[in-house]
């Protein structure tokens, strides 16, 4: 790792996306999200023993969104243990991110922690028995512990237009109460949920914040132990094998990393035993992807030998 020169593989990567910048389709289902400049582009490293580079609008925080739910697995896992897997499963679903259709079958166990039914019961798992606004402000320090940042914080416009706008995560969070996979009251649950995927973030503090993933559970910069290298091998395999929505495979396919991506645009990727990045740009490809973002960690990954596959 010595001899990479971060710096410059970061200027090369930004440098071949040039000409890509603004492809793909920014989230438009709420306006924050909708006024984004799609010509943004971002990108971050820190490695296991310390270095950090970034490049482009890195230092500009956008919204989370999915990628909270790495985040809230690893808080519920803490919290509950191996007794978490018997209300989520760990498999891919196969299915749209926000499918209901599943669940009837599966009798409202949601196929894997990353899809939105299964996000939702994690984050019912953080709230256990408080009240919502305890939960928000523990997972918000969460964040800002890992980053070692106490800015970061929650985007209460986004917040609050997911809730109005939140209809079919109303309807999963509604169907698995009624199979008794939702312990808080579904508003208090949802609430939580859409304050989680709210909060603002920088490639660079977001691939800080997962350093513990790519260090088996312990921050390497502080030396606190964040969770066990069990779970942390756990929490990368179902980021490799879900990470990405309905083209988790095509991302093992072009990238092999675990990875984690949310509909902001940003992408965390996880290069275990190296390196933390995090990566945004605004517009989707058709699987809910960062389509600029997903091509530079493709080029990043092929410049190094960081491939959980070679
Ligand atoms: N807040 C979004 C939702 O639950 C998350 C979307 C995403 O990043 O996948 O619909």
């Amino acid at each position: 790792m010595a001899e990479l020169d971060l710096q410059g593989l970061l200027a090369e990567v930004a440098r071949e996306m040039e000409p890509h910048r603004g492809e793909g389709a920014v989230a438009d289902y709420i306006p924050p999200l909708a006024r984004v400049d799609p010509r943004r582009f971002g990108m971050a490293i820190i490695t296991c023993d310390g270095r950090a580079a970034e490049v482009g609008d890195a230092w500009m925080p956008f919204s989370i969104q999915s990628i909270s739910k790495v985040f809230t697995l690893t808080m519920a896992l803490e919290k509950h243990g191996e007794a978490l897997w018997r209300r989520v499963g760990r498999e891919p679903s196969g299915s749209r991110f926000n499918s209901i259709v599943q669940l009837e079958a599966e009798k409202g166990v949601p196929r894997n922690p990353f899809i939105n039914a299964g996000a939702i019961v994690v984050t019912d798992a953080v709230l256990s028995e408080r009240r919502p606004d305890e939960a928000i402000a523990e997972i918000r320090d969460f964040f800002r512990k890992l980053a070692d940042n106490d800015t970061i914080d929650i985007d209460r416009e986004v917040a609050e237009q997911e809730a109005a706008t939140g209809f079919r995560n109303f309807s999963l969070a509604n169907f698995m109460k009624g199979f008794g996979n939702i312990h808080a009251a579904v508003e208090d649950s949802l609430h939580t949920y859409f304050n989680q995927c709210a909060i603002r973030i920088t490639c660079r503090q977001l691939a800080r914040a997962g350093l513990f993933l790519a260090n088996g559970g312990v921050d390497p910069i502080r030396g606190e132990r964040i969770t066990s290298a069990e779970r942390v091998r756990r929490i990368n395999a179902i980021m490799l094998t879900c990470g990405h929505y309905d083209a988790s495979g095509e991302f093992a396919f072009q990238v092999g990393l675990p990875g984690k991506s949310g509909v902001g645009g940003g992408i965390l990727a996880i290069v275990p035993g190296h390196a933390a990045i995090a990566v945004w740009s605004p517009g989707l490809n058709e699987a809910g992807n960062s389509q600029v973002g997903t091509l530079a960690l493709e080029k990043l990954v092929r410049r190094t030998d960081w491939n959980v596959f070679d």
